[in-house]
């Protein structure tokens, strides 16, 4: 017998399990199938995120911040020890069991509220019916009220630096080193590449980052990456900007990486290269032909503002639809569907999608940057605090960065918040709540924050924004 669902989802990444469990609390009948397999072959829920990606990513950024403080971080505490060694197969062995903890937490999650999970792979047919091809190769068609797509994306392969996931790797093969590489080369400094480029730095591997924009980190606030770029240079990372990769031989267990520059053809030898140029949605045999569906220009699901497809009863979340690829995203938009399928009015606040990078110290904005308000001639006043005149920072010796608080000279009005420093991601999501309720800087500014913390550099520069900063100069007079 045919089986039938009010919520069929494809993929249970952040934006699909979430909104799988959503759409069932909603008291919709419910299914998600996904085809990823851990390598013991057992079905991990999860996507990109739980599995090779966020949490991963973290864990061994976490697990490397600690050794590198372990080594370089404690004198100065007055705690002095030697000879800290460093078990990379234990560090990585930590991520997996931390990986694995939450993976089959997503299963506990879709058993408690009514998820019925299906292994395979699954494809939209016409008529909102939906093919799931099992592990054992045998076809089952499922039919549906209402469809979610949500296979997310993969690593963009590059031609002149193809992965073999031994020599050559993408993100997921980097999180799997079993060994420190001595010569590490990272090409593009983005996100990704910034992440996984300070984990193995900071464990001791010489790191090269080859990006072919003359620009560093072009979407964040120009002070917020000036600022980043001088921090991750003295940590250690070698940032080559306008250095445009054009091939790459492996010879053995080591690869010879071909790039131009404004000096011309330059080569350089690592023995493990980091591909990290960006991801592409995952779309391939997702669709079939007749199914209405369409994709746009680059190859993502054609969705409108609420992630209805062209199809009605057929939305499209996450990564392989337009907008960051990011799994607060993706999760967001989960709900959003889910909530709108049955009836009610949800909506995203896609301007204000807050961005992290967690390298040390961490950069982070929400809003926009001073360039783009200028840039659309919006006049702001602009208000930054340095960590350095904190006192919670300078107990944690912890004082690289600033937050900077961006408003509407005319209305008062936060407009971006933008911080490179300890605890950005978590400081950011102040000013996200605040901009969220249209907060102006005079009113961040007429709140009270704990002492002492690191919060207080978001208080402070939202008074410095109206020249009323108290433990800092303020450049603008009131
Ligand atoms: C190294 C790294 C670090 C990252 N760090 C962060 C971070 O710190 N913060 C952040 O917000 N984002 C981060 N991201 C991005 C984040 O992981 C993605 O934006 C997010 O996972 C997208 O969620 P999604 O649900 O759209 O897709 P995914 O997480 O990619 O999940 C899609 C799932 O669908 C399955 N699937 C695909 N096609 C089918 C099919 N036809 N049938 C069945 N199953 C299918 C896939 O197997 C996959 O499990 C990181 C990414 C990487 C690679």
């Amino acid at each position: 017998m045919t089986q039938k669902f009010d919520v069929v989802v494809i993929g249970a990444g952040p934006g699909g399990y979430v909104a799988a469990i959503k759409a069932a609390q909603l008291g919709f009948t419910t299914a998600c199938i996904e085809k990823y397999t851990d390598k013991e072959g057992k079905l991990a829920l999860g996507g990109t995120c739980l599995n090779v990606g966020c949490i991963p990513s973290k864990a061994l950024l976490d697990s490397s911040w600690k050794f590198h403080e372990a080594q370089d971080g404690f004198a100065i505490h007055g705690i002095n020890h030697a000879g800290v060694t460093m078990d990379v197969p234990a560090m990585v062995g930590r991520k997996a069991n931390i990986v694995k903890g939450l993976t089959s937490g997503v299963a506990t999650l879709f058993k408690a509220n009514g998820v019925t999970s299906i292994q395979g792979h699954g494809k939209l047919l016409a008529g909102k019916k939906v093919e799931v091809t099992k592990p054992d190769g045998s076809v089952e068609v499922i039919e549906a009220e209402n469809v979610i797509l949500a296979p997310g994306s993969r690593p963009i392969d590059i031609p002149p630096a193809p992965v073999d996931q031994n020599v050559i790797v993408d993100s997921t093969g980097a999180l799997e080193f079993q060994a420190v590489p001595k010569r590490l080369g990272v090409i593009g400094a983005g996100v990704i590449g910034l992440e996984l480029g300070s984990v193995w730095s900071r464990l001791g591997a010489q790191v090269t980052v080859l990006e072919a924009l003359d620009t560093f980190l072009m979407a964040a606030d120009a002070a917020v990456s000036k600022e980043a770029l001088k921090t991750l240079t003295k940590q250690g990372l070698d940032i080559k900007l306008g250095a445009r990769v054009t091939g790459s031989k492996v010879n053995g267990e080591e690869v010879v990486v071909t790039y131009t520059d404004a000096n011309g053809e330059q080569t350089i030898t690592f023995d493990k290269l980091i591909v990290a140029v960006g991801r592409r949605p995952v779309t391939t045999d997702l669709l079939a032909a007749d199914c209405g569906v369409t994709l746009d220009e680059r190859g993502f699901v054609h969705v409108d503002d609420h992630c209805a497809t062209t199809v009605p009863g057929v939305y499209a979340i996450g990564d392989v639809v337009r907008g960051m690829m990011l799994a607060h995203k993706a999760s967001e938009e989960g709900i959003m569907v889910a909530e709108r399928i049955k009836g009610h009015k949800a909506q995203m606040n896609y301007d204000l999608i807050p961005s992290v990078i967690y390298t040390h110290p961490e950069i982070a904005w929400v809003g926009k940057t001073e360039q783009a308000l200028k840039a659309e001639g919006v006049e702001v006043n602009v208000g930054t605090f340095p960590f350095a005149a904190s006192g919670r920072a300078m107990a944690a010796n912890d004082t690289g960065g600033f937050v900077k608080v961006i408003a509407d000279a005319k209305t008062d009005r936060v407009l971006g918040v933008h911080v490179i420093g300890p605890s950005a991601a978590e400081l950011v999501q102040q000013g996200a709540i605040g901009m969220e309720f249209g907060t102006s800087a005079e009113d961040l500014g007429m709140m009270v924050f704990s002492h002492p913390t690191l919060s207080e550099a978001l208080h402070e520069a939202a008074l410095a924004v109206n020249g009323t900063a108290i433990h800092i100069a303020n450049r603008k007079k009131r």
